[in-house]
C-alpha cells in the first residue's frame, strides 16, 4: 500500500501500544502505553507515577542538556529521560501524534535499538490524518564547535545524515556514513542499529550514576578489537548507524520533522542539543512549512521491510 500520504499529512498510530522493560540508566523496572492523539496533539509523554503537573510535551522549549541521553521536562521540572530511540523511531516513521504514558522517568530500553518501537508501530499501523504536517525547514548553515567534535546543518529540501565518527584501537574504528532519510531506509537499516560502548568505559558510566540497567541484551560492549557480546553485530557498520538513529531522535525533541543536511564529526547527544539550540536562536536559520504530495518524494510501501531479529 502507498503511504506516501503520511509523510505529508499529520499521524497518530491506529492503536494502543505496550511495552516494559528496564531503564538502561537508571536500572528501573518500566512501563509505557502508546496512545493514539488527534491533530496538533504532537507527541506528549505523561508520568502516571505522578499524580500532578506530569505532563511533558516535546518541543524544543522543554529540552534540557543531558551528556549520555535525552532529556526533557516541563515547568515544574518534572523530566523524562532517554526518549531518543523512541523518537527516532517516530520521527523515521513519521508520527506526529501520540500520548505516552510511563510510570518512571526514564523509557525502557529494548533491545538498545528503535527496532521494537518500530515492529510495534508497524504491527499496528499508521493513522493519516485530515491536517499538514509542519516541517522546519533549514534557511541557512548553522554550525556547533565542542573541542574537536562538531557538527553543522545546512539548508536542503530532504533530511540527510552525514556523520564520522573515530574510535582508534578498537573495533569500531573510523567510518563515515552518507545517509538521506525516507521511510523505507529507515525501517530497513536504521531501526535496527543497537547502542554501543566501549567496555572500559562501562565502570566510569556507572561509578557516575549511568548505566545501571545496561547489559548484553540491550547494548553493544566492545573491548579493544573484541565484541563481549557472542550474537555478533546485526550489520557491519551498525555503530555508526546508531548514531544516525541517536541523530534522528534526538532532533525530533525540536517538535519537528527537521528538512536540512547535517555533518558531524564525532556525533552525540550533547552536540545535538547544541545544534539545536543553536537553530532556533534565530528564527532567520529556519522556516515552519507544510508540503504537498508533489514535492514529497517518500515512498512507504509496508512492514515487511523490517529485517528480522530475535530480541530478548
Ligand atoms: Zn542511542
Amino acid at each position: 500500500m502507498s503511504d506516501q500520504r503520511s509523510s505529508v499529512f499529520q499521524t497518530t498510530i491506529n492503536n494502543k501500544i505496550s511495552f516494559s522493560g528496564v531503564g538502561i540508566h537508571n536500572g528501573k523496572a518500566v512501563n509505557m502505553n502508546l496512545f493514539p492523539a488527534a491533530v496538533d496533539n504532537g507527541i506528549i509523554f505523561k508520568r502516571i507515577d505522578l499524580e500532578k503537573n506530569n505532563e511533558i510535551k516535546v518541543s524544543f522549549d522543554n529540552v534540557i542538556k543531558s551528556r549520555f541521553c535525552s532529556k526533557i521536562k516541563n515547568n515544574s521540572n518534572v523530566f523524562i529521560s532517554t526518549l531518543e530511540h523512541l523518537m527516532a523511531s517516530l520521527n523515521g516513521l513519521s508520527i506526529d501524534n501520540l500520548i505516552v504514558e510511563i510510570d518512571s522517568n526514564e523509557l525502557p530500553a529494548m533491545d538498545g535499538s528503535a527496532y521494537e518501537y518500530t515492529s510495534k508501530i508497524l504491527e499496528t499501523g499508521v493513522k493519516i490524518q485530515n491536517k499538514p504536517k509542519k516541517f522546519l525547514k533549514i534557511n541557512k548553515e548553522v554550525s556547533v564547535n565542542l573541542g574537536e567534535r562538531w557538527i553543522k546543518i545546512l539548508p536542503s529540501n530532504e533530511l540527510m545524515i552525514n556523520l564520522e565518527i573515530d574510535y582508534p584501537n578498537t573495533l569500531i574504528g573510523n567510518d563515515t556514513i552518507n545517509y538521506t532519510y525516507n521511510k523505507d531506509s529507515f525501517v530497513e537499516d536504521i531501526c535496527y542499529a543497537r547502542t554501543f560502548t566501549l567496555l572500559n568505559n562501562v565502570e566510569k558510566l556507572r561509578a557516575s550514576g549511568f548505566g545501571i540497567g545496561g547489559n548484553l541484551n540491550n547494548a553493544i560492549v566492545v573491548d579493544k578489537y573484541h565484541l563481549v557480546n557472542n550474537t555478533g553485530l546485526r550489520s557491519k557498520n551498525e555503530f555508526i548507524k546508531h548514531k544516525v538513529l541517536d541523530c534522528l531522535g534526538d532532533i525530533y525533541l525540536s517538535g519537528f520533522q527537521i528538512l536540512g543536511k547535517i555533518h558531524s564529526f564525532s556525533p552525540g547527544h550533547e552536540l545535538n542539543f547544541h545544534l539545536l539550540k543553536e537553530i532556533f536562536k534565530s528564527e532567520s536559520n529556519y522556516e515552519i512549512i507544510t508540503m504537498t504530495l508533489l514535492q514529497d518524494t517518500c515512498y512507504y510501501d509496508d512492514r515487511n521491510n523490517l529485517p528480522n531479529f530475535n530480541v530478548a
